[in-house]
C-alpha cells in the first residue's frame, strides 16, 4: 500500500499544520460585547445528502450515511442571530439532477422566516448549503444588509463560487457587512468566530456561550460526522479538495476538546445522529420565527 502513503504525502506536501485556538481567550472574548447573552440554540435540517460511508470517512464501507444540511439560530431575549442559511430546493437539486435527494420544503420555509426575522446572519463559508438561503433569496438585498461575511467568504463568492448561479459580483458583495480578522472575532454577545481555513479557504468555526453557561462549539464542516473527530480520520470523497494537514490539525483540536471540556458541546453541520441526539437532550431546540 506504499502508493497510498505516497499519495497522502503528496497531498499534504509532507507538511503539518497547527490549529490551536486558545479556549480561555475565546471564552473571554465571548463576553466582550455589550448586551445580554443568548438564551438558547435552535437548529433545522432543510435537506440531506446520502453518501456511502467510504466517502464520508477514510476506511469507511458502502453503508449509506445520511448527511443533513443544517442551519442554526441563536436566540436572545429580544432578537436572534442565524448561523448559516441553508439552501433552496433548486440549489439542492443542482447537486444531483438525475437522482433527487431528500428536501424538506416546510423546514426551509421556516428557515426563510427565521432569516427574515433575524437581527444578524453569519455565513461560515461560501459553500452552497450554507449560503444559498441568503445568496439565492428573492429578498437578497434585505438579507445581505444584515449578513456578516469575511473578506475570504466574499472572495470565494466572487471568484470560486460553489455553484455557478451563486457567483456574486462586486456590487452584490457590497451589500454585505464584510469584515476581516486574524484569528478570533466576537461577532455578537456570547458568539465568537474562529478562523479555520481547511475545508475551504474561508471556513470558520463558531463558539457560542449561552446565559446558562452552556458552551457550544460549532465545528461547521471540518468534520462531516463526529466519527471524523473521534477517529481522527478525514473525509474521503474524491470531489473534496481540502487542506489535508489543516483539517487533521483541526480534528485533533476538536478531539481534545471533546475529551477534556465536558461543558463544551461540539456541533458538526452534517452529522444526522448528532443532530438527533442533541435535539433529544434539549441542546438544540426548534427554530423560532
Ligand atoms: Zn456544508
Amino acid at each position: 500500500m506504499s502508493d497510498v502513503i505516497d499519495a497522502k504525502a503528496a497531498a499534504t506536501g509532507g507538511r503539518t499544520a497547527e490549529f490551536n485556538p486558545d479556549l480561555a481567550a475565546i471564552r473571554a472574548m465571548s463576553a466582550a460585547l455589550p448586551g445580554p447573552p443568548p438564551l438558547a440554540l435552535n437548529g433545522v435540517r432543510v435537506a440531506a445528502s446520502i453518501r456511502p460511508r467510504k466517502f464520508v470517512i477514510e476506511g469507511g464501507d458502502e453503508t449509506p450515511v445520511t448527511m443533513p444540511r443544517t442551519a442554526f439560530q441563536v436566540v436572545y431575549p429580544d432578537c436572534s442571530v442565524m448561523i448559516d442559511s441553508g439552501l433552496d430546493q433548486a440549489t439542492h437539486d443542482s447537486f444531483s439532477p438525475d437522482k433527487p435527494e431528500p428536501y424538506y420544503a416546510e423546514q426551509f420555509a421556516a428557515l426563510q422566516r427565521a432569516l427574515d426575522q433575524a437581527r444578524l446572519i453569519i455565513l461560515t463559508h461560501h459553500h452552497a448549503d450554507h449560503v444559498a438561503g441568503v445568496v439565492a433569496a428573492a429578498n437578497f438585498s434585505a438579507l445581505a444588509a444584515k449578513t456578516i461575511i469575511t473578506m475570504d467568504v466574499a472572495d470565494c463568492l466572487m471568484n470560486t463560487p460553489h455553484r455557478p448561479h451563486l457567483k456574486l459580483a462586486q456590487g452584490a458583495i457590497a451589500k454585505f457587512i464584510v469584515l476581516d480578522y486574524p484569528h478570533l472575532y466576537p461577532v455578537a454577545p456570547g458568539i465568537v468566530l474562529i478562523r479555520a481555513p481547511g475545508h475551504s479557504a474561508d471556513s470558520q468555526m463558531v463558539y457560542i456561550r449561552l446565559q446558562s453557561g452552556q458552551e457550544i462549539l460549532h465545528s461547521v464542516d471540518s468534520a462531516w460526522i463526529m466519527d471524523n473527530i473521534s477517529q481522527m480520520k478525514g473525509k474521503a470523497a474524491p470531489w473534496v479538495k481540502e487542506d489535508g494537514p489543516a483539517i487533521m490539525a483541526q480534528l485533533r483540536w476538536l478531539k481534545t476538546l471533546t475529551e477534556t471540556e465536558n461543558n463544551v458541546t461540539v456541533l458538526v453541520t452534517h452529522d444526522d445522529d448528532l443532530f438527533e441526539r442533541l435535539t433529544q437532550n434539549g441542546t438544540i431546540g426548534q427554530l423560532k420565527s
